[in-house]
This record gives C-alpha cells, structure tokens and sequence, in this order.
C-alpha cells in the first residue's frame, strides 16, 4: 500500500556537496539499507559518481554489495559477528571493523597459508560504546607484528557529540585520544588512512576529517544537527525519501462523533474524513495517533484518532476534492507543504534516521536513476 519514492538525484546532489566540504575522501555510510533508502541502487549511484570505499553494517551487507560492485572497497562497520562472517570477510575481500581482541584473533585464525586481508580498526575513544581503548595500542601493535596476514588499514573511532555543539570539547577530547592512537601506530611504521568524521563532524568540525569521512544520514538529506540547530536547518541538501499511500474511503464524520479505536477523537464540528491505507504494519508508527499531518496537494490533513494496524484516518473537511484512489503524503510530497523529515520526527519523537530506516522497509521505487 505505502510507496516508497527514492529519488537517486537527491542523493547524488548531496554526495557531491558534501565532496566540497571536505578534502578527505568519502566513504558514503550505506549500513541499514543505506538508511532505507536501498543499498544496491545508492551505492551504484554513488559509484558512478567516483566512490570507491563503502561503510556497510553487517558482514551480509558487505557480500550483497560486493557482489553487485565487484571493484568498490567495501567496510563492514560491526566487523565478524558468526563463524560463516569471519569466512566470508575473507573471500570477499571485505575490510571489517575490528572492536575487540575475540574478532582480532578469530581473523588471524581463519588466514592460512598467503593470504592476507586488510582491516579497520575501531577505538574507543569516548563515546564507551564499542572499540579498543587506545591505552592497547602497543599490544595491537605486537599482535600485528606476529600476525602479518592482518594488515591493520584504516584507524577508526565514532564521535558521540558531533552533532550538539555546546559539546565540542567532547569532540576535541575524542580527536585528541584518537590522534594519539594513530602516532603510536604511526611511530611504529604502520601505513593506515585516518577515519573519524560522521555527517555531523563532516559540516561542523573540518579538524576532524582525517583521510576518510564518513557521511551516512546527510547523503539521504538529513541534517544531523537538525534538533540543536534548527535554524542551520538543511545546508541545502535534498531529502530523498517520499512516502505515500491510498485514499480508500472519504466519508462525513458528524459534530459528536467519535472515530478510530477507542473513538478517542470526538469531532468538534461537522467533518469530512478520509481513510488512509496506512498503519503501524507499515511502520507509520502508533504514536503518531492524534499527533501527525499527511500531505494532499498542499493541504496538511490532521491525523484523526488511533493510527491502527494498517489504516489512519485524517480530516480532509477543507479538501475540495479527494477520493478514494487518490494518494496522501506522509512524508514529502509534491509542492508546497511538503513534509520534511525533521518534522515527521518531531512529531514521531524521534529522529530523521529512525524515520527513514523504518519507512524505508516499505516497497521502493527508484526514479531518476
Ligand atoms: C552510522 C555511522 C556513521 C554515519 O553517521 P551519520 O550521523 O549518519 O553521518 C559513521 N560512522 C559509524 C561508525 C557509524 O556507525
């Protein structure tokens, strides 16, 4: 029922600004379906454009891609997670992101013989969620020196306060543990490419972009510091996502009446109401009851009541025209009073990247491929 319309020009727009903003290479974040937005069609678009490195999550995304872009260097964030990953990783040449000595060990085990296979690195340098702390660097770099087949590439750490920027001494204590994990290996002769910039660190702090930046949600049109700095509101990035779906009824609804589960919304007046083949099935989520606006050609309609499994109901009393078989927005739309994503996740309580991921699980169509 829902449509999901992925327009692969938006997408490749933002690549190229955020190509301008930084002098380091980027390494467009596709993990998640490139954010719901689907990760074969983005990241062949992109590589059409000159990408060549690619963050994946799992080690399967990681497969999946390569065997669509044979020549695209490919990371996998969460590194080997089963016994099949650490096999896998191997035969497909995917670089994995390592976070503990258990993955760094089951990756030496698995190489025999010649065969060698290049890695990132992933420290922990504040953010306390995954990665070596860089008190180990001289152990990791004693393990790689008795294990040559391991090729340790790419040194890598996540800020976790990039995007509020009453925290950018945060930030500056991440860079300043990260560099110094970086020299210790540096010392030690090691080649590597530097990686710490998300989209957020990307457009707010250039000190931090190091070799390779890691965009994810700004390629899609999102703008990471949208809840801290709304008025730095799009940099002019195109958002890529538009969602719709079906008008099924349109009926009248009188001052008194109750409507949805629970008949929790009770018209004030005489309405006209349309039901909306959308629910929470399709990841519209429930709490959205009572609290959301869908699009139809230039009128934002009121969510009336409970969103249910897979229908909602809106108030189209000011609509002149709207029938069953017509299409809503509930996120973009056409024209004026289109449905900006931040705005969805205000009103969802959550963020762009939920919103996205989520909608996203929905049947896709590319245009402007
Ligand atoms: C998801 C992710 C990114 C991208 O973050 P955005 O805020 O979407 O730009 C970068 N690095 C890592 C390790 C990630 O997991």
């Amino acid at each position: 029922m829902l449509k999901v319309i992925i327009d692969l020009d938006a997408i490749r727009h933002n690549y190229l600004f955020l190509r301008q903003k930084s002098a380091a290479e980027l390494m467009p974040v596709v993990k998640a379906d490139a954010y719901g937005h689907g990760l074969l069609k983005v990241s062949e678009a992109l590589f059409a454009l000159g990408a060549r490195f690619f963050a994946v999550g799992t080690v399967d995304e990681g497969v999946r891609l390569k065997k669509h872009l044979p020549e695209a260097e490919i990371c996998s964030l969460l590194g080997p997670l089963s016994a099949d990953d650490f096999k896998t990783l191997s035969a497909f040449s995917i670089i994995p992101f390592v976070h503990c000595w258990a993955q760094l060990k089951g990756l030496a085990a698995i190489l025999s013989g010649a065969r060698q296979l290049e890695i990132g690195i992933k420290f922990d340098t504040g953010m306390n969620r995954l990665g070596f702390k860089p008190e180990v660097s001289r152990q990791l770099i004693e393990f790689f020196r008795s294990n040559q087949a391991l090729i340790p590439r790419i040194m890598s750490s996540h800020l976790a306060c990039a995007d509020i920027p009453a925290m950018n001494d945060v930030v500056r204590a991440q860079l300043n543990s990260f560099n110094s994990a970086c020299e210790v290996f540096h010392q030690a002769g090691f080649k590597f490419r530097r990686s710490l910039a998300n989209s957020a660190a990307l457009l707010h702090h250039p000190h931090t972009h190091g070799d390779l930046v890691r965009p994810g949600i700004a390629l899609y049109g999102g703008n990471p510091v949208a809840r801290t700095l709304p008025q730095d509101k799009n940099w002019g990035l195109r958002q890529a996502m538009k969602v719709s779906a079906p008008v099924l009824s349109v009926h009248n609804l009188a001052r008194g009446q109750g409507i949805s589960y629970g008949l929790g919304f009770v018209a004030p007046r005489d309405m006209s109401v349309a039901i909306i083949g959308c629910g929470y099935a399709d990841n519209y989520s429930r709490s959205l009851s009572n609290r959301s606006w869908m699009l139809f050609e230039g009128h934002r309609l009121p969510i009336l009541g409970r969103v249910c499994m897979q229908l909602s109901a809106v108030d189209v009393s000011f609509v002149s025209r709207i029938d069953h078989g017509d299409r809503v927005f509930l996120l973009g739309g056409e024209g004026a009073g289109d449905i900006d994503v931040h705005e969805l996740a205000g009103w969802w309580k959550t963020v762009s990247y939920e919103v996205l991921c989520l909608l996203g699980k929905n049947e896709r169509i590319f245009i402007n491929c």
